[in-house]
């Protein structure tokens, strides 16, 4: 029970926890609103009052909800959806304030998805696009348009105070699991830096060498951050549920989106042009074409001209928009962490450490300074 509010919420989430559980339930996290004029609340945007996902009908089995969600990975392979607000609510947008579980093939769901960005059916779409060919995840637009849920589903109802606390909860778990992922991907991403410099020959050169330490730099930096989040875990004081550490979860997030384009920027200048200009694998399957590029797209003599053909098609695929923009934004904009570590940070501790450094003392003034005529001095 929520002492504040008096709620029982608990009992109904736990109870949805076990059935996840059972029945091995794939479940995706519909947090992100669409938002319209961003500078205007929920319950002041003007077209219209859909841009937040609220409720618009209560009845005693359940509610009824429209709206919709933008970039929810994974909704169109998931059998629940799980929907939460996106930000803290004043007591004017309480219908907006929602947390529920609903199956995607309930009747009102529209889900609407992205463009993909390679052709699967492609024979060998996996040697051009090593990566993005198999993991490319539907984050879709997911409509609710007048959406039945249940009683027992419904998770918080118009409980606008707890709305923030819900919101930073979930970041706190979410920028730290998805980051914790980035970290293999940025090893990836050095490793790749590190055979493109051998498979070029350029691998004792100090300016990539300076380059390829930096990257090492970033990715064990993203790595020991996470795990400082997991070893210095807080306690939810109610539940004694233990949660990241808030501050180092922010920190690896922005770490991690804050020079992921510096660190493309290195692996593509340590890979060189081809990266964009690669023939496709058709071309070098071709018996015409293939062995033109085998004897002229060559590096280092030692090394097939298909390893650096197949590393520069990773290095390619690891730099696309997807993946760019989604280090920007998942998880939350670069702003919102610097928000967050500004909230965390222990002002205090900071201030009386440069007091001590400085002989600033609070409770008197040195006789010199006290003389001192008050400020401005001419
Ligand atoms: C690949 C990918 C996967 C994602 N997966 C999910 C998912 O599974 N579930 C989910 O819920 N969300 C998901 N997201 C959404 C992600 O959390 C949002 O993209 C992110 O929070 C930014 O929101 P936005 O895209 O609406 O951009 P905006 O909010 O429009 O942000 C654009 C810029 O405007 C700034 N801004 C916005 N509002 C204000 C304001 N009021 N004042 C000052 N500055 C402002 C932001 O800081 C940013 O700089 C995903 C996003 C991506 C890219």
């Amino acid at each position: 029970m929520d002492k504040k509010l008096g709620t029982r919420y608990a009992e109904r989430v736990e109870g949805f926890r076990k059935y996840v559980q059972k029945n091995d339930i794939a479940t995706a996290l519909l947090m992100t609103d669409v938002k319209g004029d961003r500078s205007l609340r929920p319950s002041e945007q003007k077209l219209h009052k859909d841009y937040y996902l609220r409720i618009v009908e209560q009845s005693r089995d359940g509610i009824i909800i429209r709206g919709a969600k933008a970039h929810a990975s994974w909704a169109p392979c998931s059998n629940e959806l799980i929907i939460l607000p996106c930000r803290a609510m004043k007591e004017e947008d309480k219908e907006y304030a929602i947390a529920c579980a609903v199956p995607p093939n309930t009747d009102g769901i529209i889900m609407v998805q992205p463009e993909r960005p390679v052709n699967f059916k492609e024979p060998n779409s996996w040697l051009d696009y090593p990566i993005s060919s198999g993991d490319y995840s539907p984050d879709a637009v997911v409509v609710f348009n007048n959406v039945f849920v249940p009683n027992e589903r419904v998770f918080m109802k118009e409980e606008w105070q707890l709305s923030g606390d819900l919101v930073h909860m979930f970041a706190n778990f979410h920028r730290l699991m998805a980051n914790i992922g980035k970290y293999a991907e940025i090893e990836l991403l050095v490793g790749a830096a590190i055979l493109a410099a051998e498979y070029n020959g350029l691998e004792k050169v100090s300016h990539i060498r300076n380059k390829i330490a930096w990257l090492m730099y970033y990715a064990e930096g993203l790595g020991a951050l996470s795990q400082l989040a997991c070893i210095n875990c807080l306690f939810e004081t109610e539940t004694k549920l233990a949660y990241p550490n808030p501050m180092y979860t922010n920190m690896v997030k922005f770490m991690y989106a804050d020079n992921f384009h510096q660190a493309l920027k290195y692996v593509q200048d340590i890979a060189g042009g081809l990266l964009s200009t690669a023939p496709s694998s058709e071309d070098f399957l071709n018996s015409e074409t293939g062995p033109l590029l085998e004897k002229y797209l060559r590096g280092k003599s030692e090394i097939p001209t298909e390893k650096r053909f197949k590393i520069m098609k990773l290095i390619a695929d690891l730099s696309n928009v997807h993946k760019q923009v989604g280090a920007i934004h998942a998880e939350g904009s670069l702003q919102s962490q610097l928000l967050s570590i500004y909230a965390l940070g222990d002002f205090e501790k900071y201030k009386a450490a440069a007091k001590r450094a400085g002989g600033i003392k609070d409770d008197k003034l040195h006789p010199v300074f006290s003389q001192l005529p008050d400020y401005p001095i001419r």
